[in-house]
């Protein structure tokens, strides 16, 4: 059931704040992009990192998904959760050398090596461990994702990825070296992406790298374009699900790709974001001399978005009547940080101590980024499929 079909006096037994996961819709999501891609040969790895809570990796591992990483913990639990090791992909720009073991261990699908320093690191720990470590170089293509600036990544300036001035030298490199095996290339310009054309553009420059490599005479067998697709967070109810056909459409349309070649994709966000609410109740109003206060009993420990990136999520007051007045609150949270709001001037019905209010869209990087500050308790949930 849906966040609003949610009986009121089911949450009166709970204790709140708590992330509310709707296993259905989840599932509908998990199908539609599943769909969407097989139809076209794709192939997708869930991107942990925006959501590794057990439930809900259990669905998208049953699902058929493939595991994307970006830690040595992340690789343990995806292991944990059942996704097969030949169906996960190891990235980031730092990766430890205990987590490159672990991954070798494993013989995970790829890594997705930021640096010629790292592609030696891990020849070396291969050679070590007496194996074949299979690599995909991550490119940094200067796309512009037109997104926040604290999430784009595939800038000249952003820390990710191999500089363009170093891939001759790292060809070279991956030449040399007998314990590492070349799968690919790898990209990823950033995250809540909605505009179609940054994808249009990031396969024009995947084609032109993967045409750089393949004159120099190497092969390339994996084409990986990252995640990044977007959610619509203002209409959470009108557009639940993205539209992965969409979204698939235009690599199908316009990456070049021939037979023997894979197209990987690691979506997180799209998969997960609009399955999730936080639930909080209202401690206090406070009608200040400028501003109406809502404070709730979630605070920016059980979702940090607005406070890291000003992100938006929409706010709405549950079980409401309809009846009630519409004011204008700022709605804030009981961490000691004024940055600690989940949004200013939100028009919501007039709402009392002990009201309910949802903060929506919140299934991606919600709970993973909790924290403890203050002291807070743990994050506590409800399953739309544990109640009736
Ligand atoms: C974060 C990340 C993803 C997932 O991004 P979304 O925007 O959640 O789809 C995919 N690949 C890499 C390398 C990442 O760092």
């Amino acid at each position: 059931m849906n966040i609003h079909q949610l009986d009121i006096n089911k949450l009166q037994e709970l204790e709140t704040p708590l992330y509310y996961y709707d296993m259905q819709l989840l599932a509908n999501t998990l199908d539609s992009a599943k769909k969407a891609a097989d139809k076209r040969g794709f192939h997708i790895h869930y991107a942990l990192k925006a959501n590794f809570n057990d439930r809900v990796l259990q669905l998208i591992q049953s699902k058929g998904f493939g595991a994307d990483c970006v830690s040595g913990n992340e690789v343990q639990k995806s292991i944990d959760s059942g996704f097969p090791a030949s169906k996960i992909t190891f990235a980031g720009v730092g990766k430890s050398d205990k987590e490159i073991i672990l991954a070798l261990k494993q013989e995970i699908f790829a890594f997705n090596v930021e640096s010629i320093q790292e592609l030696l690191v891990i020849n070396e720990l291969a050679e070590q461990e007496g194996v074949k470590a299979h690599v995909s170089l991550r490119i940094n293509p200067n796309v512009d994702a037109h997104t926040h600036h604290y999430i784009t990544t595939g800038l000249d300036e952003n820390k990710f990825g191999v500089p363009n001035s170093e891939l001759e030298k790292a060809a070279a490199v991956l030449r040399a070296c007998d314990h590492v095996q070349l799968l690919g290339l790898h990209f990823h310009v950033g995250s809540q992406i909605t505009d179609m054309n940054v994808f249009k553009s990031l396969c024009v420059k995947v084609n032109e790298w993967k045409n750089w490599f393949e004159e120099r005479g190497t092969t390339i067998h994996v084409l990986n374009v990252g995640g990044g697709l977007g959610v619509d967070y203002h209409h959470p109810d009108e557009h639940p699900i993205p539209d992965f056909e969409a979204y698939f459409e235009v690599f199908d349309k316009f990456l070049e790709r021939n037979a023997h070649q894979e197209v990987h994709f690691e979506l997180g966000r799209a998969l997960v974001a609009q399955s999730g609410t936080l639930v909080s109740k209202v401690l206090y109003t406070k009608n200040g001399v400028k501003k109406n206060f809502l404070i709730l009993d979630a605070g920016m420990t059980e979702l940090m978005r607005p406070a890291l990136y000003q992100a938006f999520h929409k706010i709405e007051k549950l079980g409401d009547s309809g009846e009630n007045e519409q004011i204008n609150y700022d709605v804030v949270g009981p961490i000691c940080e004024s940055s600690d709001c989940f949004g200013k001037e939100v028009l919501l019905p007039t709402a009392e101590r002990g009201d309910y209010i949802a903060i929506r869209t919140a299934g991606a990087y919600g709970e993973v980024m909790a924290s403890r500050y203050n002291l807070r308790e743990e994050i506590r949930y409800l399953y739309s499929d544990q109640i009736g």
